[in-house]
């Protein structure tokens, strides 16, 4: 991807899920584009190639273990690189696993409830570690990897869909409290990417027209972290949005309340 110039330097940057597929571009055009990223993963060795690759572009990584389900684990890291660097800027909540079973109720209920525990309760305890300094320095920028998935019922994979939507809500509601402490936080959709996740039969005769470049996510986030769409603080931005007509637009969008999760009813209640 074409990042000219190193718009995020200065930055301390934290990216979930880091190793490999969506976290693993994101990583990569973070420290290109001139952050200091700290990269996580559950084993910190399957991040090397990730970090060699990083600082063969320029970039500076570093290395933690963190699986994101585990609390005093995200805590101490988080500490540790706050006590390192002196802040924090940017949290990537990019971790997640999907599920499914051919009927929505066959699931058994712990694989079921898995889903939600690193979907939606990684990024909750990671936002929570992040924001006791982010709200300190009074700045900082929270992205939130959700999917399209949410708006839509997918009977064959309803953890992940059922875990996307309470991404996207929990979203909207840090980001409503985290405004008056200068902190933007964004919910975003990579659209169909080319990953371990979508390597399965489902997803084989999906037309190549259909799928999105891994790189339009990586652009994005690298974008959101620059500063530039923070009036969207809060909205939902896909990885093929013009975020530029999106920012131009911003007036419009939150009176018009579009790019988020609503209720279409027929009929006003109120
Ligand atoms: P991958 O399966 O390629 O990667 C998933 C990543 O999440 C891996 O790095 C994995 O680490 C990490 N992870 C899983 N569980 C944990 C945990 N408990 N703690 C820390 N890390 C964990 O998926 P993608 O790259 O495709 O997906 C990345 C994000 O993008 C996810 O949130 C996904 O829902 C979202 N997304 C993906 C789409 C796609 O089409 N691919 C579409 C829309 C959204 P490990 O190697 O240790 O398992």
């Amino acid at each position: 991807m074409a990042i000219l110039s190193k718009t995020l330097a200065g930055q301390v940057a934290l990216v979930t899920g880091a190793n490999r597929g969506i976290g693993r571009q994101i990583s990569i055009d973070l420290a290109a584009g001139g952050a200091k990223v700290i990269l996580s993963a559950r084993s910190i060795d399957s991040l090397i190639p990730v970090e060699q690759e990083s600082e063969g572009l320029g970039g500076r990584c570093e290395r933690v273990a963190l699986n994101v389900t585990d609390q005093s684990v995200v805590e101490a890291a988080v500490q540790a690189i706050v006590a390192r660097h002196g802040k924090i800027d940017l949290l990537v909540n990019n971790a997640g696993i999907g599920a499914g079973s051919e009927n929505p109720w066959d699931l058994p209920v712990e694989e079921w409830w898995a889903v939600h525990e690193v979907n939606v309760k990684g990024p909750y305890i990671c936002t929570q570690a992040v924001m006791r300094h982010m709200t300190r320095q009074r700045a900082g920028r929270i992205i939130d990897v959700g999917s399209m998935v949410a708006a839509y019922p997918n009977p064959t994979a309803s953890p992940y869909a059922a875990s996307k939507a309470a991404l996207f809500r929990w979203n909207s509601c840090l980001a409503e409290g985290a405004k008056a402490f200068g902190v933007s936080a964004f919910v975003i959709s990579p659209g169909l990417v080319a990953t371990d996740m979508t390597d399965r039969p489902q997803f084989a005769d999906i037309p190549a027209d259909q799928w999105v470049p891994i790189e339009k996510t990586g652009e994005l986030v690298v974008a959101l972290a620059s500063g530039k769409a923070d009036v969207l603080a809060g909205r939902f931005i896909h990885a093929l949005d013009d975020l530029d007509s999106l920012v131009k637009q911003a007036d419009k969008i939150v009176a018009e309340n579009l790019q988020t999760l609503s209720i279409q009813m027929l009929h006003d209640l109120f």
